[in-house]
């Protein structure tokens, strides 16, 4: 996966540079302060020399969607100080593999999870900024709460809300494929869901918004994204094929 000359690190930081450009020309295009805007690196399925390279450009925050790749991945750069995002699906049987590891989970989406990661963030003194994941589009191939059922959710889960699991937001893949005008419309339904749920719960910090990919963040960043996730535009496309 190494060695093609569109990975090499000069390319990585080029693209880094380039796209934190534009994502600040698009948020001020929309009113808004471009450090409101957090990128967060997809760094799956490349190694840890591809991810060196992206710090070298100035990347510190990394997401990563399967615990297995993730951890050795993190432990190869412990020394550097880094945020990991957890960003893929998680089971509540994987969820001790979270706290002190990740400093954020994007896809708490069961009060059996949430309860899981509740005591073990109080057990390991390891706090976690969480996301809940809104299955935004109802696609049943996503994962995700639908959101006729967040509200329960939201009830459920504030006795679990603390200093230790922090409930910071919702997080939502938008829909592929999709025109500009659906993507905006999936991405201001997560917005207003969330300003619902601040009213609801009562949460000051329930302020963050993960929306956004390498083909759909401007339409994210428009919605209000506070979190992009992006992958294939710094690092490249993804050859799982070649995946050692
Ligand atoms: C892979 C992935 C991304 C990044 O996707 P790109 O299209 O490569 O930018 C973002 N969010 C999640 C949940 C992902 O799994």
């Amino acid at each position: 996966m190494t060695g093609q000359p569109d990975d090499s690190a000069a390319m990585i930081g080029a693209r880094l540079r380039e796209l934190r450009q534009r994502i600040s020309e698009i948020a001020r295009r929309a009113g808004r302060d471009p450090s409101e805007v957090r990128l967060v690196a997809v760094s799956k399925t490349h190694p840890p020399e591809t991810i060196e390279a992206a710090i070298a450009g100035g990347q510190s925050d990394f997401g990563e969607n399967t615990v297995q790749e993730a951890l050795p991945k993190i432990e190869r750069l412990a020394s550097r100080p880094l945020s990991w995002h957890f960003v893929g699906h998680l089971q509540s049987n994987k969820a001790r593999f979270i706290p002190g590891k990740f400093a954020w989970l994007h896809s708490l989406d069961s009060l059996a999870l949430a309860q899981r990661l509740a005591r073990l963030t109080a057990e390991k003194h390891a706090p976690l900024d969480a996301l809940i994941e809104i299955n935004i589009t109802r696609d049943p191939r996503k994962h995700g709460v639908a959101p006729e059922a967040l509200p329960a959710l939201l009830d459920d889960l504030q006795p679990l809300a603390g200093p230790q699991l922090r409930l910071r937001g919702l997080m939502t893949i938008g829909p592929y494929p999709a025109s500009e005008g659906d993507s905006r419309a999936a991405f201001a339904a997560l917005r207003k869901l969330r300003d619902d749920c601040q009213r609801r719960a009562g949460w000051r910090d329930f302020t963050e918004l993960s929306m956004g990919m390498s083909g759909d963040f401007a339409e994210a960043i428009m919605e209000g994204s506070t979190v992009l996730r992006i992958g294939s535009a710094i690092f490249g496309e993804r050859s799982y094929a070649k995946k050692s």
